[in-house]
């Protein structure tokens, strides 16, 4: 079982990547609404967690889930904002960031996010499990992308957007309310151990990067959306680091001593990790596998200078 766990990666994510298969009707799925600071939410629903702002500007929104639970989104914003959703963000590529995107898009929402994002979502996608998916419609791409980083001046805050290389997967950004002192860092910090799509980029080396360019701009008081799981903070940030270096640091060692890829795994780099980190969604199996490429490719570099 473990093998099949690992080929699909985090169900929420992998499943989320291609999309646009038919499947079961969406399960009965409420949204709680979680204060964070003044005209600033979290959605919490199917998928990945939202991030609303309300104000005099109107309505923006950090991730849309899936596209079945757009009408719920919609009723959420609704109960805090007698305006439609003027912006949407996608934080990263997964259908279940982005999932919302078409009907968002064609109800006219600018949908914004980084220049990956819209390259890969046109373009057929391979997901975690190898499958290939078609483009995403139209409407459902990004209208205004960037490169490094990009600010929306919106609901009397300023709305930073700095792109995360090669971390969860080459698209991801993390957003930060200037003000507010609140960020959404999408899939690159969740409740559990993380999910590294090496198809759309990601990698463990990355992960760790993106890690340490958030906690250089957040403080104790930072409030922190995850892309999946409870709200969090910069100690919880920082010992989820300190975990992934942990474990990078252990692959690389069993690497460098010739360890093949089950070898690797088997030695469970993670054990103290897995009570806490662990669980169905979040597969120690999934990103030991993907940490040992990385770092063996690594270590080919090296042996190559
Ligand atoms: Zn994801």
């Amino acid at each position: 079982m473990k093998t099949v766990f690992g080929l699909l990666g985090c169900a929420l994510c992998a499943v989320a990547v291609a999309q646009q298969a038919p499947s079961a009707p969406p399960p009965d799925v409420k949204i709680e609404t979680v204060s964070i600071a003044p005209g600033i939410y979290m959605l919490v629903g199917r998928g990945g967690n939202i991030g609303l702002s309300v104000g005099v500007d109107g309505a923006a929104i950090i991730d849309d889930q899936f596209a079945d639970m757009v009408p719920k989104i919609r009723a959420a914003v609704a109960l805090l904002s007698e305006q439609p959703v003027k912006f949407v963000i996608n934080t990263h590529l997964h259908g279940d960031h982005t999932g919302g995107n078409d009907a968002f898009g064609k109800s006219g929402a600018v949908i914004i996010a980084q220049d990956n994002v819209r390259k890969r979502l046109s373009t057929p996608q391979v997901n975690a499990a190898g499958a290939t998916g078609e483009p995403r419609a139209r409407e459902a791409l990004p209208v205004v992308t960037f490169a490094d980083s990009a600010t929306l001046h919106f609901n009397d805050d300023d709305l930073e957007f700095t792109h995360l290389p090669n971390a969860h997967t080459e698209t991801d950004i993390v957003v930060r309310f200037r003000k507010a002192n609140v960020l959404h860092m999408g899939d690159t910090f969740t409740g559990g151990f993380p999910f590294i799509d090496g198809s759309n980029g990601g990698t463990l080396d990355g992960f760790i990067r993106a890690h340490e360019t958030v906690l250089a701009s957040v403080d104790d008081d930072t409030k922190i959306i995850r892309g999946h799981g409870p709200l969090g903070n910069k100690a919880e940030l920082a010992a989820y680091h300190d975990m992934l270096v942990t474990v990078r640091d252990r692959v690389a060692k069993l690497v460098k001593a010739g360890k093949t890829q089950d070898q690797v795994v088997e030695a469970r780099p993670t054990k103290e990790f897995e009570e806490k980190y662990g669980g169905a969604n979040f597969d120690a199996a999934q990103w030991i596998g993907r940490a040992y490429v990385d770092q063996k490719q690594a270590l080919e570099r090296r042996k190559k200078k």
